[in-house]
């Protein structure tokens, strides 16, 4: 089965009176459990890509289908609702709120889904991710790499479908990034999560079952393992 299906998939933004079409009719299927990664020099549309598979942005044309619902014909707040129940996403810059500690960013998704149990889950991803130390910590009274652990925990909340990672390992320590590398394949080997990874690092590309290589806004090939 198909967990996302990506259909002529176009995106033009407007700056001024100039037309920028960052996606052109892009297309391609992931089914369910896959582990894929989406590579390209920079400006290619990598993040714009992942961004709306994931429903974080709409479409100038074509559609994105996420187990089954179509997201181009869904308002904002549809989209949330489908990201709340099936989506993971770790950002490049972590994108942790900054007035909440450690504990309380991975306690939203699951409030969100108001469960009850929301603080001693947050714990336990903590726990898992090798913070459970730092629970009251601030996001700025973290490094690099913790706060990168700690958006990890908040994306698995939720028990995604599917987990979108934008450079998962970018600007992190070699023994860091392979901390996360785990972390993230483990939720692949432990709950069938599908994988899609933006990343710069061939190493970490070499290591998913299947490469998708985009450049100017089209994909140049489509590579499996
Ligand atoms: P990549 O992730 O491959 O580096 P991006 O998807 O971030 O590429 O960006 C692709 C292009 O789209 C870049 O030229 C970038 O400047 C442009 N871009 C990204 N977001 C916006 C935006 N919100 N408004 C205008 N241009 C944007």
């Amino acid at each position: 089965m198909n967990i996302l299906s990506v259909s002529d998939l176009s995106k033009v933004y407007q700056s001024g009176s100039r037309k920028l079409t960052v996606l052109d009719e892009v297309s391609f299927d992931i089914e369910s459990g896959e582990i894929i990664s989406i590579v390209g020099p920079s400006g290619s549309g990598k993040t714009t890509l992942l961004g709306l598979c994931a429903g974080l942005d709409s479409a100038s044309k074509g559609s994105v289908s996420l187990n089954g619902e179509n997201l181009q014909t869904m308002n904002e707040d549809q989209r949330a609702a489908v990201r709340n129940q099936h989506v993971g996403f770790i950002f490049q810059n972590f994108q942790l709120l900054p007035t909440l500690t450690a504990l309380e960013n991975v306690m939203v998704p699951l409030e969100l889904k108001k469960r009850k149990d929301a603080r001693v889950k947050a714990q336990e991803l903590l726990e898992k991710v090798g913070l459970g130390d730092r629970a009251t910590h601030y996001p700025t009274q973290l490094s690099g790499g913790e706060q990168q652990r700690v958006s990890i925990a908040r994306a698995f909340a939720n028990e995604p479908k599917i987990l979108f990672a934008d450079e998962p390992t970018g600007n992190l320590d070699t023994e860091t990034g392979e901390m996360i590398e785990k972390l993230i394949f483990d939720l692949n080997k432990e709950q069938g999560t599908t994988l899609v990874l933006v990343t710069h690092d061939l190493d970490l590309a070499a290591k998913t079952q299947r490469i998708i290589h985009i450049k100017g806004g089209k994909i140049q090939e489509d590579a499996h393992a």
